[in-house]
Parts: C-alpha cells; structure tokens; sequence
C-alpha cells in the first residue's frame, strides 16, 4: 500500500529527509504537497536576487543537458531536432526573462497610500503589493516538451512570484521531463534553494491529477491540453471545500477572416501562408488556425484552388504520440462525415504508420452554423474553409465559434477602413488579434496576451506566456498601519529595493 520510499539525501547543507513519488498512491501525494507547503514557506522569504540566480541556473543546466537532452526530447516526441533547439532556447529565455522581472523588482505592484489626518474621516495609511498565492500544481503540455513542460512557462513564472510547484510529467514524455527535473534540482542544491521548492510526480493516471488539484496544500493550477482534461481538473477545483483558481489553457481554432478586397488581390499568397500555418509542427499547437471564413466570390474559388494544392504537397510527419494520432484522425473523418462539408484535400503523400494526413475541408455558412461539431478544435493539420454569402453571415459565423486564443484578420487598407468595426467584434472572441498574419508563432514579450475567453482558457484576465504569466500566481494584500519594522521591504518609506511604486498617486522609485 505504501508507495513512499523515505530516504535520506545530503543536500550540501545538511541531510533532508525526502519521500520519493513513484507510483498511484494519494498518501504519497499527500507527502509531495506537505513537502511543497513546507518548502513555499521558505522559498517565499527568498530574496528575489537569489531567486534570479536559482532561475538562471536552471537554464543554465538546462543548456549543458546538451545534445543528450535534445535527443531525448527527439526521440520521445518526434518532434525534428531544430525545432526542439529552438523550444529549449525559448524555455531558457522565459527562465532568464523572469530572472531579470525579478532582479527589477517592480512587478509586486507596490502602492503606497499614506496618513491623512485632516481629512474627515481620518484616512489610515494603506500599503498594498502581490504577494504568492501557495504551492502551485503543474500539468506538462503533451505538444511542448520544454516551453510548457518541467521547467516551461507556468513553472518558471510560479517559481518567480515564488511559490513551490509539483509538475505532474506528461507520459509522452516522461524521459525529457526526468533530465529537465534533474537541472532543476542540481539548481535547487547548488543555489541554496528549499529541496522540495520543486517537485516532480511521475505517474500518467487522471488520479493522480485529480488529488494533486484537490489536495489542501494546492494554492492554484497550470495546465495545457484538451479541453476535457482542462474542464475535469477546474470542475474538481471548483468543488474543493475551499475552490482554487485553474488557468487551463485548452482548445482554440484560431478563426482566420479573409476581408474581400484582399481576396480579390491576393488570393494565392493567403492560401499559400495559410496552409503552411496549418501544417506547422503537423497542427500540433493551441494556435493552429482550423477555420478560414470567407466570402463567396472568384477571389475566394482562386484562394480554395492554390490551397488544394498546397496541403497536396504537405509531408504526413508522425505525431507527438499515440493518444493525439488516434484523437486526429478519429475526430478528423467524424467532421468530414457531417453533412454538407466536403474535402478539399489530402496530402497527396499516403502518410505513415503514426504520421498525420494534412487535409482541408470546405463547407457553407449556413451549415456550419447549424452544427456545433464543426466549430470543434481537431487537433493536427486539418482546416476548414467556411464559405459565406456576405458579410453578415461571415460575421454571424464568426459571431457564433466560442472563446479563441486568436483571431487573425486579413485585409488591405480599404478593407480595414471599410470594416474597421470588425475589430471590436475580435476583442469580443480572442485575446490576440493579428492583422495579416497567422497565429502560430508566439512571440515571448512583455505585451503578448496567451489567453482568451471561455474555452480557449479558464480565465481570459490573463496570459500564460509572457512576463505577465506571473500574475496568475499572485494576489494582492493590503496593510493598514503596519509599522515600517514589519513592512515587506516593497512598502517601506525608504524605497530600499528601489522599485517603480505608486505613492500618493505618484509613480516614483
Ligand atoms: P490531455 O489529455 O488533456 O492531458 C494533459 C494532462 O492532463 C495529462 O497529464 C493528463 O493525465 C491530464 N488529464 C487529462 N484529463 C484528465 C482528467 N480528466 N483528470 C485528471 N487529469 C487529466 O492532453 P494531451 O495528452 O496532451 O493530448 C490529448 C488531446 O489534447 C489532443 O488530442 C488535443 O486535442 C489536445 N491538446 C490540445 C492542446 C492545446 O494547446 N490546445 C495541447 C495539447 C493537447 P495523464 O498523464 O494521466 O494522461
């Protein structure tokens, strides 16, 4: 029954009993998250410097992993190796990113509302900043082996608002997850870190999931996936005693608008970027662009035909695992099935054992708006065109697809002047809005929004890639004449970590 193995480890610093995880068992994850609560308590006393250093360390085992790591990540997930480089250099960037935020300092918020003792009545004084929420559970993305695994985007930005975090490794890849667990834990000890600040369960069992989010100790959750899996875990945080915030970042088609003036002008250029945006990474991103509305017109028959031959020419390539291969293609033929839909081609190249088949459908306004299962996200290079018979049915179709992460735009000039209010009815579904692009490719900066409305995530007030990923992580306190000695160092009078604070209404340092 007792599937806890109690050992002892020299840390450098002294020995620490730990309770090693290694098989279904809810006691022992009871241990992985009393573990986790104890180490929150010190690692949130950190100071943020040493934090910095303990992110930046991370990165950097994560880079001497080397070859071997890449290799690793090739072999479980079938992803080319360039590719994987790129994701690793993007996952270290997020890590150093969120080192230099904290170095910096003034992401805390720290506002600063003093005495006033001539007004009537009395006004106290008010000091308020964010603060970390609690331990934080982790779920790895299947399609994102660093950026949105072990040490990916939700973990370094946890790790930051300091909070500990538990990863439960995704089973796609559960080798690359242990020597990614490995730089992050020879980081804990050569930086001084709590041990158990990081932890990692290694058990591919929805029960598993299910007590590490109902687990009292849990502060918040991080996940990326389907949308069943997504909606499962928030439902059981939703019914703990005392319910915790899911960002779960899930399904998104990321419709795509062609605007008429464009059509008319470009029609093979859009095809071409558009089904090259489709068979990115074989579709396997939450920003995958499924659906392409268009009105019926020469421009748009010329934008189907060159389409037609683009996904002809697309390579079938395997996919991540299994689960998703089997997922694709099941969900794939169930849309072809529905009436009124028609395809308008396959890879010309018979795909695989294991490999995707690139195909695109087309289908009327009208029946796309009547059957719900079209507007489904299928997962891997398959993409609808929705024919419409004029802008108000193009933007009824529109209108009716639920929450995107994206929504792309595509027009010339007069297009946008002539439908300029089309904008607001994008800020209406997606939490990005990209004019004459694609959406996949997400840039890692400061005003990037990875997030939208219900049910491309659970909670569109934030995003899960960017310096304001941490957000999610936080909550705001307020003190109410607290004397200076008990004051965080944010919020006392002298300012000494010297960060941006709103004081009596006025930014200053
Ligand atoms: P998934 O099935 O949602 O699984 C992701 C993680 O959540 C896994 O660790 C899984 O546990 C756990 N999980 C799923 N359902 C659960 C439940 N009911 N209770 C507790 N834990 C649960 O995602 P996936 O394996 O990566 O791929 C499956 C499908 O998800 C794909 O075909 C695709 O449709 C979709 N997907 C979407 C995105 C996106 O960004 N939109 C990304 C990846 C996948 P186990 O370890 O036990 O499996």
């Amino acid at each position: 029954m007792v599937a806890v193995k109690p050992f002892l480890l020299d840390t450098g610093e002294g020995w620490v009993l730990f309770f090693q995880y290694n098989k279904k068992n809810s006691m022992s994850i009871d241990n992985i998250m009393q573990q986790a609560a104890i180490a929150f308590q010190q690692y949130r006393e950190t100071k943020a410097e040493q934090k910095a250093v303990f992110l930046e360390t991370i990165a950097a085992n994560m880079e001497a992993a080397g070859a071997a790591l890449i290799g690793q990540a090739a072999e479980e997930t079938h992803l080319p190796q360039a590719r994987l480089v790129s994701e690793r250099a993007r996952t270290t960037m997020q890590l150093r990113m969120f080192a230099a935020l904290l170095r910096e300092g003034s992401w805390v918020e720290a506002t600063v509302d003093t005495a006033d003792a001539t007004v009537n009545p009395a006004k106290p004084d008010i000091r308020k900043m964010l603060i970390p929420l609690g331990p934080v559970v982790v779920f790895g993305a299947s399609n994102f082996p660093f950026a949105y695994s072990t040490a990916g985007g939700d973990t370094a930005s946890a790790l930051a608002a300091g909070c500990a975090v538990v990863v439960k490794a995704h089973p796609a890849h559960l080798k690359t997850s242990q020597l990614v667990h490995k730089a992050i834990k020879d980081a804990i000890f050569s930086s001084g870190m709590p041990p158990h600040v990081f932890q990692h369960v290694e058990d591919g069992s929805f029960e598993a999931g299910e007590s590490l989010v109902k687990h009292a100790a849990t502060a918040a959750v991080g996940f990326t996936g389907s949308f069943a899996g997504g909606k499962a875990l928030y439902d059981h945080a939703a019914a703990r005693k005392n319910p915790i915030p899911v960002f779960a970042e899930m399904g998104s088609t990321n419709p795509i608008i062609l605007l008429p003036d464009t059509l008319e002008k470009n029609a093979e250029e859009l095809a071409r970027q558009y089904i090259a945006s489709v068979v990115l990474g074989m579709g396997q991103f939450c920003t995958n662009p499924g659906i392409v509305l268009g009105i019926e017109s020469e421009g748009l028959s010329r934008f189907i035909a060159e389409a037609e031959k683009e996904i002809a020419a697309a390579i079938p390539q395997p996919m991540l695992h299994e689960g998703i291969y089997k997922a694709y293609h099941a969900k794939m033929e169930k849309a072809l099935q529905q009436t009124g839909v028609n395809v308008v081609g396959h890879s010309s190249t018979e795909p695989g054992a294991g490999e995707a088949w690139p195909t695109l459908a087309e289908t009327d306004g009208t029946a796309f708006l009547s059957n719900p299962l079209l507007h489904e996200e299928v997962f891997g290079p398959y993409a609808i065109i929705v024919r419409c018979t004029d802008l108000d049915q193009l933007q009824k179709v529109w209108r009716s697809l639920a929450g995107q992460l994206t929504t792309s735009l595509m027009g010339t000039e007069k297009d946008f002047t002539e439908h300029a209010s089309m904008r607001a009815l994008a800020e209406s579904i997606a939490g990005r809005i990209i004019f004459n692009g694609v959406p996949t490719g997400v840039t890692v900066c400061n005003s990037m929004v990875h997030g939208g409305p219900f049910p491309a995530t659970t909670d569109s007030r934030f995003t899960a890639v960017g310096i304001n990923g941490i957000k999610r992580w936080v909550r705001p306190v307020c003190y109410q004449n607290c004397p200076q000695t008990l004051l965080p160092p944010a919020l006392q009078n002298g300012n000494p970590l010297g960060i941006w604070r709103l004081v009596n209404n006025e930014w200053t340092r």
